[in-house]
């Protein structure tokens, strides 16, 4: 397949419109933020705009049952030839134990028919497809993946 330029902003606003219904239906508040609303990158856009959907849904499946604030938020950077992702959530992060497990085809948490085990492992083989990277942030608080892609000029 040939790698198309796509714009960043036009494939968020699509992810936004898949997530939006689950997303408020569970009364959870959603951010995203843009560094740059020109951004482009090259590729097959909409295998990207799965990963995140698929990041954005493991994070719903995460806190939807929480107690306190739910908030999910989607940041897009810009740094230099890179751009980077982050879909972070109110969670309180993966246990040690399970972090290197994660990513491995069929491992699930969830319960039997709530989940396949595939999400994150077809996820970053996409984004490796494009020469990125997907991985789980271990932080202190909260739920953090990052993702990267290469960033293409835009076409003036
Ligand atoms: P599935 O969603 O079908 O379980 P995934 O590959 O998407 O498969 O995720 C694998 C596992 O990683 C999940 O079952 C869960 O244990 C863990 N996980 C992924 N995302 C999160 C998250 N945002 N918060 C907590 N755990 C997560
Ligand atoms: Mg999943």
């Amino acid at each position: 397949d040939p790698k198309v330029p796509f714009s960043i902003v036009s494939m968020i606003e699509d992810v936004k419109m898949l997530v939006e219904m689950k997303i408020k239906s569970h009364d959870i508040n959603f951010d995203i933020s843009i560094d740059d609303h020109s951004l482009m990158a090259e590729g097959r856009e909409v295998q990207i705009s799965q990963v995140l959907v698929n990041l954005i849904g493991n994070a719903v499946d995460a806190i939807i049952h929480s107690p306190d604030a739910r908030w999910i938020t989607l940041a897009v950077k810009d740094r230099g030839d890179m751009i980077y992702f982050y879909v972070t959530d109110s969670g309180n992060g993966i246990p040690e134990g399970l972090q290197e497990k994660i990513m491995r085809p069929f491992f699930t948490t969830k319960e039997l028919n709530k989940g396949t085990g595939l999400g994150l492992s077809i996820s970053k083989g996409i984004i490796e497809e494009h020469e990125g990277i997907l991985e789980y942030n271990d932080r202190s608080m909260n739920t953090q993946f990052i993702f990267t892609l290469k960033k293409i000029q835009a076409i003036q």
